[in-house]
């Protein structure tokens, strides 16, 4: 077997309201395939994801998850410090964590950026698509259109129940990144 030469760890964070499907879309993710671990500290856990990018290059996916605290819509800097990429969440079935979204972002853009000064890359996740699509979604060109307005690099409906779409969004977040370094 050929040794990787380029190793890279990222943070990512897993932001969006209460309830959107979060925890949910981490769990799909890292169950899916590859060794995974869980630790739960105060507040926020964390779980580990590795990809084998191409034959040259491992990834390994820090992915952080909020617990209990975006009830406050926010974040502190040091929960943000370091990452290098995000997704932020919508339920498709609730127009109320949509609407959130771009305070989400604003939220992440203000207290983080990347050590060259470009912001974190970010991929919008419209989560539960398997409960129907709403009509926003339905409008993909609307969904272009509010991406390249707020600075995300895409956006999928996914769905943490069906498993929909996230490993896609995954690798989308992952190009983002290892274009930006
Ligand atoms: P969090 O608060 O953002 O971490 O959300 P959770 O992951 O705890 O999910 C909140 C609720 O939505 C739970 O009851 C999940 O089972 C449900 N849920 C999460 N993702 C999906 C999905 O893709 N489809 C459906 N139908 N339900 C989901
Ligand atoms: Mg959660």
């Amino acid at each position: 077997m050929q040794t990787p030469h380029k190793e890279h760890l990222y943070k990512l964070l897993v932001i969006g309201d209460l309830g959107v499907g979060k925890t949910s879309i981490i769990k799909r993710y890292v169950h899916q395939n590859f060794s995974s671990h869980y630790r739960a500290t105060i507040g926020v856990d964390f779980a580990l994801k590795v990809l084998h990018w191409d034959p040259e290059t491992v990834v390994r996916l820090q992915l952080w998850d909020i617990a209990g605290q975006e009830r406050f819509g926010n974040m502190t800097r040091v929960y943000y410090r370091e990452a290098m990429g995000a997704f932020i969440v919508f339920d498709v079935t609730r127009p109320a964590t949509f609407e959130a979204v771009a305070k989400w972002k604003n939220d992440l853009d203000s207290k983080l950026t990347l050590p060259n000064g470009k912001p974190v890359s970010v991929v919008l996740l419209a989560n539960k698509c398997d409960q129907g699509k709403d009509v926003l979604v339905n409008n993909g060109l609307k969904m272009d259109q509010f991406c390249k307005e707020h600075g995300f690099v895409g956006w999928f409906e996914t769905s943490a129940k069906e498993n929909i779409n996230i490993d896609e969004a995954s690798r989308c977040l992952v190009k983002h990144i290892l274009a930006n370094e």
